[in-house]
């Protein structure tokens, strides 16, 4: 028996150990890292379920904070990762065991004093990995096939990706190093306006918006997105170490890991509070100009420092004279921002 795990850096540390050899679906590792986050939220007065996930023998882990009424507010993470191999083991700290730990963080303070009107629901997906990721199998695909409350009363899905490196090598200026980034407000009603609100609403974080289809769409909010649910995708850019092992958890930034739980916090309850019925999915909600005004506010800062960056600025402004009224990019240009994208993704890994 293990003493309960009390902080976002012990459930981590266990996540990452040895013991549970990388977290692959269907293995003693994964069923292991289960229960230290089933035990994690039972320290923080939570009472997680398990829903089997059958067409990857998997398991995700769900916790549920009633509301005052009937609608929801989910927070998803998956918590698998990609197990052993000769290389050794791939630890998967930032991928995605330091989301799973603002996950319970999050879990914690909301159980602790619940937010006013919706419930919440805090799931950690099991499959998200390669061989399910893009496929049936992903276990937040099964919660959606099979939801724990009816899907059209769920008002908001977040999911968390890679949220425990800033941006770029240490050194950088704060306003490029300390941004989150999370797309999706645009597909559904509302959503943006209130993000915007809140980018600066932690210490230590910026977040910043950019459209859905900035990157493929392989995280578990595809699963709600697909099924007409408002999602958000809350991450930052894979670092150099993303799928190796040295993802480990001694890389990880934990003021940043702090400071995004607090952020999510605030965020869950105003989306809980929101004053809508239902919150509307708007399906070719797209919003091209938030993605080059966060590519811009990246790029800005290090254009003196660097002459790409300064060429990435022009790149970026010629696009967004391009946008039209509602800030959106023919085709052509929509594919040249997202190589913009990748670009800086790249430059900054
Ligand atoms: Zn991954």
């Amino acid at each position: 028996m293990t003493p309960p795990i009390h902080s976002a850096r012990a459930l981590v540390e266990a996540l990452c150990s040895d013991a549970c050899a990388g977290r692959r679906t269907n293995t003693p590792g994964g069923a292991l890292a289960r229960r230290h986050i089933e035990d994690a939220l039972r320290a923080r007065g939570l009472d997680p379920a398990e829903q089997a996930v059958p067409r990857c023998n998997g398991t995700n882990v769900i916790a549920t904070i009633p509301g005052a009424i009937d609608r929801w507010v989910l927070v998803g993470a998956h918590y698998d990762h990609l197990g052993a191999s000769r290389e050794g083991v791939f630890r998967g700290a930032d991928d995605n065991a330091a989301s799973v730990a603002i996950l319970v963080e999050v879990a914690a303070a909301l159980a602790a004093r619940r937010p006013d009107g919706r419930g919440v629901i805090l799931a950690a997906f099991d499959a998200e990995e390669p061989p399910f990721y893009a496929t049936g199998a992903m276990g937040s695909q099964h919660f959606v096939r099979s939801p724990t409350v009816p899907l059209d009363r769920i008002d908001m899905m977040v999911a968390m990706e890679l949220l425990g490196h800033g941006i770029g090598p240490q050194g950088l200026p704060d306003a490029v190093h300390d941004s989150v980034f999370v797309l999706g407000g645009e597909r559904s009603e509302g959503t943006s306006a209130r993000l915007d609100a809140l980018a600066d609403a932690s210490p230590g974080i910026t977040v910043r918006r950019t459209d859905a289809e900035v990157i493929p769409p392989l995280s578990d909010h595809l699963a709600f997105w697909e099924a007409g649910v408002p999602f958000l995708l809350l991450t930052g850019p894979r670092p150099a170490t993303y799928h190796t092992p040295d993802d480990t958890p001694d890389r990880l930034e934990w003021p940043r890991i702090d400071a995004i739980s607090q952020w999510l916090e605030r965020f869950v309850r105003d989306q809980c509070a929101r004053p809508e019925g239902r919150v509307r999915f708007l399906r070719d909600g797209r919003d091209d100009r938030s993605t080059l005004d966060t590519m811009l506010s990246l790029l800005r800062p290090l254009a003196a420092m660097t002459p790409l960056a300064a060429q990435g600025v022009r790149q970026a402004e010629a696009l967004l004279a391009r946008c039209d009224a509602k800030g959106r990019l023919g085709e052509a240009e929509r594919t040249a921002a997202q190589n913009l994208v990748a670009a800086i993704e790249q430059a900054l890994a």
